[in-house]
């Protein structure tokens, strides 16, 4: 496979400001690592939190991009799990130590030392990309790469929530219509779940998209459902709406918060906790959900809708997430 020497990228040099595009050495892959052909990266609403500065902690210069799907165009030493010519994705968890607690105990995504793709590390709104090869997945068949790539965040934070929402849930709300809830509502609906949807208030386009994903019910976040839901993921940044959960789910239900960043949650009374009623949060994934979420993808025939961008429109593909313009997932791609 031809590697060039160099190659496009879009860079934040300062949170606060848009990306820049630039042309810098394709990178050489270090021991274990993959030089990964970007052919799609994924928009996700992490990248515009990292860019308001909301993440305090990025590398900077900084590639963002954590929803990498490409080829296998060269390979470190010591690279013995993938070939060149590989379908691979890489997610937003890119290295961990390997020793503490945590990693040791099935918890890798609350490892101190971790890595993340696009943030501490060089991500995917590029040409090329470096990965550690075992924190990467092969793409499941059947997708191309643009379908793919939003698995690789948004079907992967969402699935770790739906895990969290627990196993024997039968009515799910989900806050927030967006990347994340388009997938796991098409699984939650596959496995024979009642999908509630809330969307920002008014918002009758993104009603109707859940409606057409299986949602057996859309509304206003500020609506309660029909029935007392079992369980509740909050994928919108607003903290307003755990109290709006909690009052929607019945007893012992769970609320989930499945972003990195949210606003202030405003003071609640108790009896809304009350019952046994559970909040909590997901952070990062671990390779095991990626490994379940493609799987599970994969059987119930997730279609993720895709808007396509090129590498030099990404601060337009920013503009519209952060605007609510994308119906599903915003997706780079590099063809
Ligand atoms: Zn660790
Ligand atoms: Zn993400």
């Amino acid at each position: 496979m031809i590697v060039r020497k160099l190659m496009r990228a879009m860079v934040l040099n300062t949170p606060g400001q848009p990306l820049a595009p630039i042309c810098p050495r394709t990178p050489a892959p270090g021991p274990g690592q993959l030089l990964i052909r970007v052919h799609a990266c994924g928009v996700c609403r992490t990248d515009l939190h990292i860019m308001d500065g909301e993440l305090a902690q990025p590398k900077l210069p900084l590639i963002l991009g954590h929803e990498i799907a490409g080829t296998v165009a060269a390979l470190g030493d010591g690279v013995t799990q993938f070939q060149t010519g590989d379908h691979v994705g890489a997610p937003w968890l890119g290295w961990t130590c390997g020793v503490c607690t945590y990693c040791r105990s099935g918890r890798e995504n609350l490892c101190e030392a971790a890595r993340f793709t696009g943030y501490t590390l060089d991500g995917g709104y590029a040409d090329y990309t470096v990965a550690d090869q075992r924190y990467c997945f092969r793409l499941p068949d059947g997708y191309d790469f643009a379908e793919a790539a939003p698995l690789l965040c948004a079907g992967l934070i969402g699935y770790r929530s739906y895990r969290m929402a627990g196993e024997r849930i039968e009515r799910l709300g989900i806050y927030g219509f967006g990347a994340a809830a388009h997938i796991i509502a098409q699984i939650a609906v596959h496995q024979g779940k009642r999908v509630y949807a809330f969307t920002k208030p008014g918002d009758a386009e993104a009603q109707a998209f859940a409606l057409r994903l299986g949602a057996v019910w859309a509304g206003d976040s500020t609506a309660m459902p029909p029935h007392p839901l079992d369980a509740a993921i909050i994928f919108a940044p607003v903290g307003a709406l755990v109290p709006a959960a909690l009052r929607a789910v019945a007893p012992g239900g769970v609320v989930v918060c499945g972003g990195i960043h949210m606003s202030d949650i405003p003071s609640f009374p108790y009896h809304i906790l009350w019952e046994e009623r559970v909040v909590r949060s997901v952070a990062n994934l671990t390779r095991r959900d990626g490994e379940e979420l493609l799987a599970a993808a994969s059987a119930a025939g997730v279609r993720p809708t895709v808007q396509r961008f090129t590498l030099e429109q990404a601060n337009e593909a920013l503009e519209r997430l952060r605007r609510g313009l994308i119906e599903g997932a915003a997706v780079l791609t590099m063809e």
